[in-house]
Parts: structure tokens; sequence; C-alpha cells
């Protein structure tokens, strides 16, 4: 039968996209380090240009209410993988002091690649891990069919790490003589390359824009009106990762995958002080449960299911991705997986329109937070000031975002009921929560965050 033209226009309505996709598009999920929330070219950047990330943005949702389920590196990516508040597992911090072999995500937990791996998608990762050093922990024993990149939190970009901080094939040490993130950006490629003729699922875990602030002269030479030198080379290696995602784009569209393929975009958490990254007018930095801390860049991209060119501003959660991708997938979401992410795509369809949460949750040890349409309740702390002590909300404050975005005006006192509603949703949450598996780490000087 001949499809009339009125009867594709039909089929490609936003109700009809998700219904007409493909049942296994590919997914490329990409996870940048450390960005601030003003640093790309979407949030209104003007030093640092994103043509690429500005481009995702333009051909798919970009979030405006974005948020990581942590402040820290490694709990974030710990929710990502397993689609569920990683405080439900005991991975609210990094791993700090304790031996690396008991670090780990836990084994308990199902991740996401081996959801997609079950469904009969190759699965690659390339870049940064933070997940545990240990073999059992490793990339390849955990979902992904292959894994270039290195194990630990931080990483050199010119230089081969050392031990468990090695750049890995797989298990096995190689020695990579490119600047790290364009090692990546090539690793991906080819990744995208061998699997073209097959679903697959690529991660892609940037170490960019995190410290040590090295860049490449190439990048360094795009910022020379950029006189603050911290500034610069942060700018150098977000212009870096924003061609790697360039050269990702580009590549799935050579090889005539674009339309069929999910792009997603976060970043891991909110900016710190320390590598001259800017969140704009949000309140606070990376390792707090301020805005600046767990609000991020938000990017998802699938033209053959979502639509282009829209913004959604209703709250949504790195949690969301990994139930999202497996939607996407066709598998079928089991309740017994318990997952706390919900499927955004009826939400950016237009196909439901109320918000995907009516709460979102954050325990970071003394800092918690819980939003609830455009309210706040929140108790935070300074850069590295506050991960040691009591979870609760004594004297939390509590903001209306909406018009607030900065956190500045505390409305407690003004509005004992929405105090008391908000505290109630937050308690519930966190008796459903276990006590951390690993300390905070000791603030000190350089940790490896
Ligand atoms: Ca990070």
């Amino acid at each position: 039968m001949r499809l009339s033209l009125f009867t594709l226009a039909a089929t490609l309505t936003a109700a009809g996209l998700a219904a007409a996709a493909p049942k296994k598009p590919n997914v490329i999920l990409i996870v940048g380090d450390d960005m601030g929330y003003a640093d790309i070219g979407a949030h209104g950047s003007k030093d640092i240009p994103t043509p690429n990330l500005d481009k995702l943005a333009n051909a798919g949702v970009r979030f405006t209410s974005g948020y990581v389920s942590g402040p820290y590196c490694s709990p974030t990516r710990a929710g990502l993988l397993t689609g569920r508040y990683q405080q439900r597992f005991g991975h609210e911090f990094n791993p700090g002091p304790n031996p690396a072999n008991e670090f780990g995500l836990s084994l308990k937990e199902t991740t996401l690649p081996t959801r997609l791996k079950d469904a009969g998608y190759k699965t690659g990762m390339v870049g940064k891990w933070h997940l545990g050093s240990a073999e059992k922990y490793n990339p390849v024993n955990r979902g992904f069919g292959e894994f270039f990149g290195f194990l630990g939190g931080a990483h050199d970009y010119f230089q081969d790490g050392q031990g468990q901080n090695a750049i890995v094939r797989g298990t096995k040490p190689v020695e990579e003589k490119e600047y790290l993130t364009d090692a990546f950006t090539r690793e991906a490629v080819a990744f995208i390359d061998r699997h073209q003729k097959e679903p697959f699922f690529l991660y892609l875990t940037y170490n960019a824009v995190h410290t040590p602030l090295q860049a490449a002269d190439k990048y360094l030479k795009r910022f020379e009106n950029i006189k603050d030198e911290k500034r610069q080379k942060y700018a150098a290696m977000m212009s870096a990762m924003d061609d790697g995602v360039g050269a990702v784009l580009a590549k799935l569209e050579s090889a005539g995958l674009e339309k069929d393929t999910l792009v997603a975009f976060i970043s891991d958490n909110g900016g710190p002080p320390i590598n001259g990254s800017s969140n704009g007018e949000l309140r606070g930095y990376k390792a707090t449960t301020w805005e600046g801390g767990v609000r991020v860049p938000f990017l998802v991209k699938w033209p053959a299911g979502i639509p282009d060119g829209k913004t959604f501003d209703q709250p949504a959660i790195q949690l969301d991705l990994h139930t999202t991708i497996l939607a996407a997938a066709g598998v079928d979401v089991k309740a017994d997986w318990k997952l706390d992410g919900v499927n955004l795509l009826p939400h950016l369809t237009g196909e439901k329109k109320d918000p995907p949460h009516a709460a979102l949750f954050w325990r970071f040890g003394p800092q918690v937070a819980v939003r609830a349409g455009d309210w706040k309740l929140v108790k935070a702390a300074g850069f590295r000031e506050g991960r040691k002590g009591e979870s609760n909300l004594d004297g939390a404050l509590l903001f209306n975002l909406k018009e607030d975005v900065g956190e500045k005006t505390d409305l407690a006192a003004k509005n004992p009921e929405k105090v008391k509603e908000l505290a109630a949703l937050w308690e519930k949450w966190n008796a459903e929560l276990v006590a951390p598996t690993w300390g905070p780490p000791a603030a000190k000087k350089k940790d490896k965050n």
C-alpha cells in the first residue's frame, strides 16, 4: 500500500513519533565531567563556543531543569548505570580512603549495559569509569563487551597512568600517545564504525573538563583572547570535548545512522571552583546540593523518536536516562528492578503532560535536598565543606526556583506548610535508603574526585 503524504504526515506527529520509531535504535550516552552549567553555548556561554553540543541541543531536547542524583563523580555514575538512587545501595560518596579493591558499584545491582546486552545490543565503553578498579568491577565484567579508558576518578591528559589507573583496553594496560580527550573520541568513532550494522550502546565518558587542567596546543590556540590562565585551559579542554561530540555526530551521519540513534549528553555534576568553570546564576558548586552542584547540561536527541528544537522545563534526572534508553530499546522494564528513573519519551513527545516526577531527592551526608514543582527545600554547604555529619533537614532553607533560580531568598519562615510538605516527602525517601558503604573522603587539598 502506498502511503499518502497525509498519512505520512499524520504518522510523524509528535504523538506518533515514538510508535513509528524502530524497535532498536542505537544509543550513545555521553558524560562530561565537572562542567559548569553556564559553559555551553546553548546555556548562554559567550567565551567558550560549543557548536557541537549546541547542535545536539538544537536537534533534540534541551532540559532546563536536568539534574544528577549527586554532586560528585562516582555516585552520579552509579545512579546513571543502575537507574536507581545510588544511596539505596550505599554509593553515596566517592571511594575515599578505603582500599581500592573494596570500592565499586555493588555487584547486586544490574547495569544498563547488562540490560541492553540481554536485549541484543553490542555494548562498549570509552572513558572514565570510577566505579571500582578491581577486576570484578571492570566494565567488561559489568555488561560492556568492550572497554577503553581508565578505572579511576581522574587522569593525566598527556601521560599514561600507573597501576590501577593505567589506560586499559579491557583489563590490559596500553600505551596511549594522543591527548586523552582526542584518544577517547578516536575510540568512540572506531566503536561506531565497527558496530554500525548492529544495534549498539556506546557509553562515552570524557574526563574533560575535570582537573588536571591540561590542554593540547591546538585547542589552547583557540582561546588566546582569554587572559585568565585557568579559564583558558578549561575552555580549551571543553573545546576538545565539543570537537569529540562533533566527530561522533559526524560519524553517525556518514554511516547513515543519524536518525535511528539516540544521543544523550549530561555532565556528572556541576562545576567546581578549581577548574575555572562557571555555573552562571546557579548557587554553589560541585560537592554541594545547591543547584550549581546538581543541575547540569542535559541534552537528548533522537530524530526518529522525539521532537527536535524543544526545551523541556519540568525537572528530570539522570536516572531517567536509564529507563528512557531501555524504553527506546524496547526493553520491558520489570517492577522488581525498582527503577527510580522514569521513561521520559511520552513526556518529550507531548503524549503525557504531567511532570515526570512528583519530587526529586538528594542526600550527600549532611547536605540534603528535595525538589517538588518549583519548590526546593535544601541544606547545603560550601565546596568540600559538608560531607561528614548527620543527614537531616533541621534548619533547611526553602526556595522557589521559578522565581529564584539562584537560591537567594529563603522563604521557609513564610511558608511553614510547604516546608512540612517537602520535608515529609524527603523523610519518606530517606527512610528507604541504607547507610553509606564507604565514608566521605576527608577534605584535603588535592583529592582525586
Ligand atoms: Ca565529576
